[in-house]
Formats: C-alpha cells, structure tokens, sequence
C-alpha cells in the first residue's frame, strides 16, 4: 500500500498534518463563514494551507450557497457552519440557515 503523498510547508519545508481551519469568503458581498475546513498545518512555523481540491469545493459551495439562498441577501454575515468535504463531487454542508 503506498504512503499517502506528504505535502511540505512552503515557508521552512517541514512536513504538514492534516488540520482544520477557519475560512471566510465574500461572494457578492456577503461574507460566508466556513469552519471546520480541511486544512494541511505546519507543526513549525503555523503554516496554513487548503489543498486546490478543496479550496476548489469551498469555491463552488460559496457560489451555490448565495445562488440558493436570497435571504442571506440581506445578512452581513452567513456562518456556513460545519462543512464536510470528502472531495466527493457533491460535497455536503449544514446551514446555519436551515
Ligand atoms: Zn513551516
């Protein structure tokens, strides 16, 4: 079985562990909160990084929450919440909404 590939830190090359993080979007202008975000996390330095599959997915449930939801025209703020992202095509999320 081989290793999974290991992703090194851009500042100090170390090596990253899964984490997960915090993210906020705007999309025509309404700010989507995002938490609970895969991340990869440098142990040294802090590092952050959202690997493009999932900043991808991030991208489109962004677009799809505001297309979906006028309401949240009217909000400054939306917290998306939880997000469960297995890079799975259709990813699922939880509403702070619903
Ligand atoms: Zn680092």
């Amino acid at each position: 079985m081989p290793e999974a590939k290991q992703m090194k830190c851009i500042e100090c090359h170390g090596i990253m562990n899964p984490s997960v993080m915090s993210l906020q979007l705007e999309r025509e202008g309404i700010v989507l909160i995002f938490e609970d975000v895969p991340c990869l996390e440098c142990p040294s330095c802090g590092q952050q990084e959202i690997p493009g599959a999932i900043a991808e997915e991030i991208s489109n449930l962004a677009e799809y929450f505001v297309k979906a939801n006028q309401a949240v025209k009217d909000t400054p703020a939306v917290s998306i919440g939880r997000i469960n992202i297995d890079l799975e095509p259709q990813a699922t999320f939880t509403s702070a909404l619903s």
